[in-house]
């Protein structure tokens, strides 16, 4: 009997209830300490950037006027209620420890039903997709010690953006992994802009993501855009805020033309939202 798997779908393209935002925080971004969101912890003034890690993963610490801040990502599948304890090394050699309250928060869930040969994979696709799964944990736990130039982003393609980061899908009762990211919706060949300067760390043929570009900003913020029906840029190579990378399409999985873009931080998926203007 051949073994078969149930599908992990990355695409969606349905709505979702609006994301809650935490409001009056001007800066980028909105720290919003929930699974799926951005963690800001202030590691106090020193003259050079402190070390900041979250476990063995390093974390973005960038400077906001005289003291230094840490910007931590929270995986989605971190149970509310818990404890992120980051620490954090100053270049003198001390070690601060912080811990960070965990919030909840409600994200979509959705029960579909539908035909088996849909939602599973053959041995020859389930091979792939464990290989390229292998490949992007590697990729995302690159860490640059550039700091990036900006943390606010610009859309990286016009149109309406889904609030469905986070949506869990239920098919036949069985849970995927949540929505790692925000879908834009945008017609075929729409040129995809990257949303901050940064250097082109991945591009591949993804059997669920299609045709994908990964950018590095520096030092764990990392951007992903899927999905897309042409790439119009080389790995190693620089980009700025706003420059074509490539155009919207519906390779790999995906339902209709659109642009799932997503934000990484020291590895975990964060709501894109968190970075954009309202
Ligand atoms: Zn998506």
């Amino acid at each position: 009997m051949r073994r078969r798997q149930l599908l992990r779908l990355l695409a969606c393209s349905l709505a979702a209830p609006a994301a809650v935002v935490r409001a009056g925080a001007p800066a980028f971004p909105r720290a919003l300490p929930v699974p799926g969101g951005v963690a800001r912890i202030r590691l106090g003034a020193a003259e050079d950037a402190p070390r900041a890690h979250l476990g063995a993963q390093r974390v973005l610490v960038v400077r906001d006027g005289g003291e230094w801040i840490a910007l931590v990502g929270i995986a989605l599948a971190t149970k509310p209620g818990s404890k992120l304890r980051v620490e954090a090394q100053r270049a003198d050699g001390k070690v601060a420890r912080f811990a960070v309250a965990v919030g909840r928060k409600a994200y979509a869930t959705q029960h579909l039903k539908v035909a088996p040969a849909q939602v599973e994979l053959s041995p020859e696709d389930l091979a792939r997709y464990e290989r390229e799964r292998a490949h992007m944990a590697e990729v995302l736990k690159t860490f640059t010690e550039t700091p990036p130039a900006a943390l606010a982003m610009l859309q990286p393609a016009p149109g309406t953006r889904s609030s469905s980061f986070g949506l869990r899908r239920y098919f036949n009762g069985q849970p995927r992994n949540p929505h790692s990211g925000m879908d834009i919706a945008a017609p075929e060949g729409t040129p995809v802009i990257a949303a901050g300067a940064g250097r082109v760390l991945d591009i591949g043929d993804y059997f669920f993501s299609g045709n994908q570009i990964v950018l590095d900003h520096g030092e764990g913020l990392l951007t992903l855009y899927a999905h897309l029906s042409g790439i119009d840029a080389r790995v190693g190579e620089d980009v700025a805020a706003g420059e074509p990378i490539g155009k919207v399409g519906a390779t790999g999985r995906a339902t209709g033309p659109h642009l799932h873009f997503s934000v990484y931080l020291n590895t975990v998926a964060v709501d894109p939202a968190l970075f954009l203007p309202a």
